[in-house]
């Protein structure tokens, strides 16, 4: 009896820590309410839209709701490619609500007209790249080029 009630309270404390461990994870990460899926340790579902083909994997995703974790800081407003990065996530998960967590700030981004608008037209420009076999024109800055992993080869390195 005496062992039983040992183990008992063994696992139950295990369970309680865990759980502990969890609330603490998800409340420094800034999530609120049941996360259905997350990529945060590499081990979430790519998502697709049949209708428009945009496929993406969000580092969280709620009920109505993705998050991108960037561990980078923002300044004022989150960056444009960031932006379209979450449009391409509520897009493929089918929700209308994105949240950008940075390092220092959070943004939370809707799925408007507009920003699916931007994301169909640089969709289809990278289809176009990609069928004629040729790089988009880059925006190369000093800073990104110098640690640009195709520096070596790259007849565009500033
Ligand atoms: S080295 Fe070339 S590919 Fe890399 S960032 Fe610069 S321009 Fe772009």
């Amino acid at each position: 009896m005496f062992t039983l009630g040992f183990i008992l309270l063994a696992v139950f404390t295990i369970i309680l820590g865990s759980w502990i461990i969890l609330l603490k994870r998800r409340s420094h990460a800034g999530i609120s309410g049941w996360v259905k899926d997350s990529d945060l340790k590499g081990k979430g579902k790519q998502y697709f839209n049949r209708t428009t083909g945009v496929a993406a994997k969000p580092d969280v995703v709620l009920r109505g709701k993705v998050i991108e974790v960037k561990s980078y800081p923002a300044l004022n407003s989150p960056f444009k490619g960031d932006i379209l990065q979450a449009t391409a996530e509520m897009n493929a998960v089918g929700v209308g609500k994105a949240e950008i967590h940075y390092s220092n700030k959070r943004f939370l981004v809707k799925n408007t007209t507009q920003l699916r608008d931007s994301l169909m037209r640089v969709y289809q420009a990278m289809q176009e790249h990609f069928e004629r076999s040729m790089a988009p024109k880059g925006t190369p800055t000093t800073r990104k080029c110098r640690v640009c992993e195709f520096n070596s080869d790259c007849p565009e390195r500033l």
